[in-house]
């Protein structure tokens, strides 16, 4: 029976990173995966690199930090992974043209005769292109991060935690990560409720020269250097009870026989920002993003909620108790909630998590366990 420091469960961006980060600093990393690497929301992903526009909050500097960081980390990791020819912004509901235009990130308007000059397939369109942007090869990366760990398929059905080890099956750690994605966690985190948000890439061939990436209420990518081009992605919320997934999409029955459809619609809204010649579907990819309702995502020590209560019955009236007073299971972390943007927030939180486990740098506020753990406990 093996014995590692870290044993990380769920192979997608956020496992992968954080096993990476851990193995760099000289620690024996396992990680394992139902599905396979990437085999969750990762496989599916446009992974598309995008920088949030607007006007400067806590959210979208946050953002921004992240794809700076992890654009520089990837294109060191594996730059013939990453196509970064920056991105076109088209104006929507969402992002109006005066959100486009105010933020602290640089860009330049291109009018419809300057996009045409670009490219003569560019319809009727105008947009604010900003540089640093790219799109990845999600499975290639995620396999790059894992090459100096161990990976092991197997589903995991529960933790159990003996003599200062975790034993799960034939391995042993002193150490688990929880990255599991939309599944069911392992351990009890009632204050950090996932909700799922499914969507759809499609894979195409064409002869069309797409110069960058291009985003409107879906994105296009460039070609890329697998001569496809990657078309994502539709967002359908469901979160009630009957409805959660209990597993990856691919079986959850909500998600099955609207395939047609939704490519149907994504080709479409595709050819409303550029017509792509002699299009050739390949291949199709499903996946349900996490999410929770504050948007950030969430890394850090689990909370054993019921015990911190019990032990400090006055925090749901208000009393703040030193962060380490609360109850934790022990050595027992997770990533997860990253949302829309699991690869670009991917690399970023891995550093400041694995800072966090070796060094115990703190973990800023809004990304804490702690902050959903009061706010839960102060709301009962
Ligand atoms: C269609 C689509 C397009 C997207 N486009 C982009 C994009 O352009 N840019 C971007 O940055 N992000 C994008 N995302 C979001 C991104 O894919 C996710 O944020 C990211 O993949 C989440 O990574 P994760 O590791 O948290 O989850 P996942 O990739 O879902 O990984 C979790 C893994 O845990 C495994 N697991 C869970 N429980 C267990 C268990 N008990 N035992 C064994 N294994 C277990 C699952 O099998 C799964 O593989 C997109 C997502 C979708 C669905």
């Amino acid at each position: 029976m093996k014995t590692y420091d870290y044993l990380i469960i769920g192979a997608g961006s956020a496992g992968c990173n954080i096993a990476y980060f851990l193995q760099q600093n000289g620690k024996k990393v396992a990680v394992v995966d139902r599905e396979g690497i990437a085999g969750g929301a990762s496989g599916a992903a446009g992974a598309f690199l995008s920088p949030l526009p607007g006007k400067k909050n806590l959210y979208n500097s946050f953002v921004n930090d992240a794809l700076e960081f992890s654009i520089n980390f990837y294109e060191k990791l594996i730059p013939e992974a990453v196509d970064k020819k920056g991105v076109l912004r088209v104006a929507n509901d969402n992002f109006n043209q005066e959100k486009l235009q105010t933020n602290s990130i640089n860009y330049k308007y291109f009018n419809t005769q300057e996009l045409q000059k670009i490219s003569k397939n560019f319809r009727d369109i105008d947009g604010y292109f900003y540089e640093d942007a790219a799109v990845l090869e999600p499975l290639i990366i995620c396999n790059k991060l894992l090459q100096n760990c161990d990976f092991y398929i197997k589903d995991i059905k529960e933790l159990t935690f003996e003599n200062d080890l975790y034993k799960v099956e034939d391995i042993k750690a002193k150490n688990i990560i929880l990255a599991q994605g939309v599944s069911d966690s392992l351990a009890e985190l009632p204050y950090m409720k996932i909700s799922p948000i499914f969507g759809l890439r499609v894979d195409v061939k064409t002869t069309t020269d797409i110069p960058f990436n291009i985003h409107k209420s879906i994105s296009v990518s460039t070609n890329k250097h697998n001569d496809t081009v990657s078309i994502g992605a539709t967002q359908q919320r469901h979160d009630t009870q009957d409805m959660k997934c209990e597993t990856t999409c691919d079986k959850c029955a909500f998600y099955i026989n609207t395939d047609e459809e939704q490519i149907k619609t994504l080709l479409s809204q595709a050819d409303e920002l550029i017509k792509l010649e002699d299009l050739e579907v390949v291949k199709t990819y499903k996946g349900a993003r996490a999410t929770i309702k504050s948007y950030f995502p969430v890394i850090g020590k689990i909370i054993d909620y019921e015990s911190s209560l019990k032990r400090h019955p006055s925090i749901s009236k208000g009393t703040k108790i030193p962060e380490d007073s609360l109850e934790y299971y022990p050595n027992l972390h997770v990533i997860n909630a990253l949302g829309s943007r699991g690869f670009v927030l991917g690399p970023y939180l891995a550093k400041i998590l694995s800072e966090n486990i070796l060094h115990n740098t703190p973990i800023p506020k809004e990304l804490s366990t702690q902050k959903l753990f009061y706010k839960m406990a102060r709301a009962k």
